[in-house]
């Protein structure tokens, strides 16, 4: 679909492209293994933009926009499904939270240190007890003076280790119904009672860091709270929006790894006296999955072109990241058949591509949240 993208876009695409093949590929797959964050990775990945894909340039940033942020995701799943994730977390949901409804003070703080990778972002709304039903966390924060002492655990969060900080949810006032009574705090890196409590073992996405957190009567001044007090939940719903811009294109790129190794085994294995590619069944495999990633490919790129032209793209966002993600898992799946026993070894990436996919069916709201977006907007 390159031809309908800008020769800025299309240069984008090839730079992180060739930068995820010459550093990427060849350590993906002992990093997975080892279940290790790629520390030594990060300051490449700021030089190349891809830590400040967002951030306007008076901050360090790449200012690049929306569709920019999904081929770079794209690019980097391709090759390595953890690194997608820490690159759209990281820039989608911490950063993007900041950047959205922070402060000068704030942005001037926070933004050129995530730009340059000396601070990566985490983005802490799920909590043990609470995940599609975002508004019903337990988490509060509670004003003492100038300051403010949350409490609570948060689940499966993303750079919830590594990050240098940590945008919070919590509920700020339990008189009114959940929805209005939410706001987002920065956390700091060591601030007292602020800890990383669990490393959590992953069926994929294993070179990502995802732990459990805990507040334990952390204590920050109202300068760290972002946005307006009870306005959080609504500030963070339009985070997820562009967030799934990004798992859709996640989902995109693993597919199309995973297609690209099945496109080239199919035509090198050989049985009954030819390449397995010469059989139909192999044929409309590929044709099958090829047909389904365009299609998601456009779904996703319409929903950042919308959002770059300032016009609503929430529920195509979810439609994006809907079709992308089960597409794409069904493209990983058939990727591996094709490769046949071998596929099921370690020995080829397919594998870790099929358990990487998984997760964008579940992250940044499940598909069937996905569905309830869509049709909300439908029935509305
Ligand atoms: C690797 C990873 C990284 C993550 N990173 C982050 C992060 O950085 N920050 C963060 O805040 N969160 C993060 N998450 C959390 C993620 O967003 C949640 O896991 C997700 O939103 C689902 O919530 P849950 O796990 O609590 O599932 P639940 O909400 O308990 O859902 C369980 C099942 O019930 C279904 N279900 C729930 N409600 C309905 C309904 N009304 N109708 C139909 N079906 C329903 C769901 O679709 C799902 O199939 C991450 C998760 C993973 C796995």
């Amino acid at each position: 679909m390159d031809f309908e993208l800008s020769e800025q876009h299309q240069l984008l695409r090839a730079s992180v492209r060739e930068f995820c093949e010459r550093e990427v590929r060849p350590h993906a797959k002992a990093w997975d293994e080892a279940e290790r964050f790629p520390h030594e990775l990060v300051p490449k990945l700021a030089e190349l933009g891809l830590l400040g894909i967002r951030i306007p340039e008076e901050y360090g940033g790449a200012a690049m926009d929306t569709l920019s942020y999904a081929i770079c995701v794209e690019e980097c799943a391709r090759v390595d499904g953890s690194l997608a994730l820490t690159v759209a977390s990281h820039n989608g949901l911490g950063t993007s939270h900041i950047l959205s409804f922070g402060n000068d003070e704030q942005k001037r703080k926070y933004l050129p240190k995530a730009a340059r990778g000396e601070w990566l972002a985490a983005w802490a709304l799920t909590e043990p007890g609470s995940g599609s039903d975002s508004a019903g966390m337990q988490t509060t924060a509670v004003r003492d003076g100038d300051s403010w002492v949350i409490d609570g655990t948060k689940m499966f969060i993303t750079q919830g280790s590594v990050g240098g900080f940590c945008v919070v949810l919590a509920r700020t006032n339990k008189q009114v119904p959940p929805q209005r009574g939410i706001t987002a705090f920065v956390v700091d890196r060591g601030t007292p009672g602020f800890t990383a409590s669990k490393h959590l073992e992953k069926y994929g996405c294993r070179s990502s860091d995802t732990v459990e957190l805990t507040f334990d009567g952390v204590r920050v001044p109202d300068s760290h709270r972002i946005g307006a007090v009870d306005q959080g939940f609504y500030d963070t719903m339009k985070i997820l929006d562009r967030g799934r811009i990004s798992i859709g294109a996640m989902a995109l790129g693993l597919g199309r790894g995973a297609l690209a190794a099945a496109v080239a085994y199919a035509k090198d294995r050989r049985a009954f006296g030819k390449a397995i590619a010469e059989f139909q069944a192999i044929q409309w495999k590929l044709a099958d999955a090829q047909t389904e990633l365009d299609a998601a490919e456009l779904l996703i790129y319409r929903a950042a072109w919308l959002c770059d032209l300032g016009r609503p793209y929430g529920p195509e966002a979810a439609m994006g990241k809907l079709f992308a993600s089960e597409a794409a898992t069904r493209a990983c799946n058939e990727a591996l058949q094709i490769h046949g026993g071998y596929g099921y070894t370690r020995e080829f990436d397919v594998e870790r591509h099929l358990r990487d996919v998984k997760l964008c069916e579940i992250g940044e709201g499940t598909s069937e949240v996905q569905r309830m977006v869509i049709a909300k907007n439908m029935l509305r």
